[in-house]
């Protein structure tokens, strides 16, 4: 599997992320947040075919390029049910305070448990994990056979999701952080939206003492 990491540049830095199927360059794009040209440029130079844009949660510096790239490339865009209030409101996916104003009405939805397989005879499967609390549409996509998480805003190297933002409860982060994301195998790597690289058990370690 190819994994590469584009940081991209809008009112904020988001770390984009291809998941590449390297036999047969089919894969999905995870939170295009802005640069949608640049993104469309690496697109076309790999010749990696994208089938799916998936969405860990509907803020704006995680869709500011979902709508080019949707229409440039006719690719689907996926995010949680409860995502339709987020990518449908500004005041919700915070563009109101940026420009432009975004609204995408095309999404489809997924749930807690469905899976997305890239490549050949699944060689990489995405599950979706519900992690509330940073927004109400907030998820994890965790590949348990390459070990590896994109954690979206729910949980950064050295620091968990802001919980300031319409929808976000800080109840609801500590459970999906210490109920769900820590229950994973404590040598998963853990993508996020805004940091370098961790793993759960460096997460964990924040707050377990394993002397
Ligand atoms: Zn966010």
């Amino acid at each position: 599997m190819i994994l590469e990491k584009v940081p991209v540049l809008g009112a904020l830095e988001t770390n984009v992320y291809f998941y590449v199927d390297d036999e047969t360059n089919r894969g999905v794009i995870i939170d295009p947040g802005a640069e949608a040209t640049k993104l469309a440029e690496i697109i076309r130079k790999k010749e990696w075919i994208i089938e799916k844009i998936l969405i860990t949660h509907g803020h704006f510096d995680h869709i500011g390029a979902v709508e080019q790239l949707h229409e440039k490339f006719d690719i689907p865009y996926f995010i949680h049910k409860n995502g339709e209030k987020y990518l449908t409101d500004i005041s919700y996916n915070l563009s109101v305070f940026y420009e432009p104003y975004i609204v995408l009405k095309d999404a489809n939805f997924f749930e807690d448990g469905d899976a997305f397989s890239i490549g050949k005879n699944n060689k990489a499967q995405l599950q979706v994990i519900y992690t509330p609390g940073h927004t109400t549409d907030s998820v994890i996509f965790y590949d348990y056979k390459n070990g590896i998480a994109f954690s979206g805003d729910t949980i950064f190297k050295n620091s968990i999701g802001a919980v300031h933002f319409p929808g976000g409860d800080a109840r609801q982060l500590a459970d999906s952080v210490f109920n769900r994301i820590f229950k994973l195998p404590e040598e998963t790597l853990l993508y996020s939206g805004h940091s370098d690289v961790t793993s759960i058990k460096a997460e964990k370690s924040r707050y377990y003492n394993y002397d």
